[in-house]
């Protein structure tokens, strides 16, 4: 099945700047932003809200079907702490956005994340374990790892996205 326009997933360990990244880059290119907590809260694709590590249980089902119709369709900015369950042929491209430690910690901090909650985002992000997921889960070659520490640097991985869309575009043009 072919695309008019291509699926992109932007993820990253929280903090990282999936959303800021997103949304700005929805705002630039006119792609759909697809935030994935929201979907899975408004479309209830869930088992519930786990107190402990303060986030929903995702079921994973339930949101893959709340997205499919979108995602066939193209042109979507998946943006999730996670990309090992969307299926390959989904997806063009995927952004895996790093950040330091002092960084992301600070980041965190300002949300109020509980101790727990802080120290295994920042075990997530110096032992990448996002980047080793989207590797194991696509193709090398679809997988790009950018920094995302300051607002010039947001500046610059925006421009390289949009960039590779203009390429796509063009590589996919009947
Ligand atoms: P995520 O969606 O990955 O959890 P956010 O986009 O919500 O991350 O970003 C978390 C915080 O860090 C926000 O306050 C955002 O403004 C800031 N931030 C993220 N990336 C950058 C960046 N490259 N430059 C400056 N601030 C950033
Ligand atoms: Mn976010």
């Amino acid at each position: 099945m072919s695309r008019s326009l291509p699926n992109i997933i932007i993820t990253g360990t929280p903090g990282t700047g999936k959303t800021s990244h997103s949304e700005l880059l929805a705002e630039r290119t006119g792609l759909r932003h697809i935030s994935v907590n929201k979907v899975v809260k408004d479309k209830e694709c869930h088992e519930g809200w786990d107190d402990e590590f303060q986030s929903w249980i995702v079921d994973e089902d339930k949101l893959l079907d709340a997205i499919e119709e979108d995602a066939k369709q193209g042109g979507c900015i998946i943006d999730w702490h996670a990309c090992d369950l969307f299926p390959k042929s989904w997806i063009d491209l995927v952004v895996v956005l790093r950040a330091d430690t002092a960084t992301l910690y600070d980041r965190l901090k300002a949300r109020k994340y509980s101790e727990a909650k802080l120290q295994e985002n920042m075990d997530s992000e110096i032992m990448e374990v996002l980047l080793q997921e989207a590797k194991e889960s696509y193709d090398e070659e679809i997988v790009v790892e950018l920094q995302s520490v300051d607002t010039d640097g947001m500046e610059s991985n925006i421009e390289r996205i949009e960039q590779w869309l203009d390429q796509w575009k063009k590589n996919n043009a009947s």
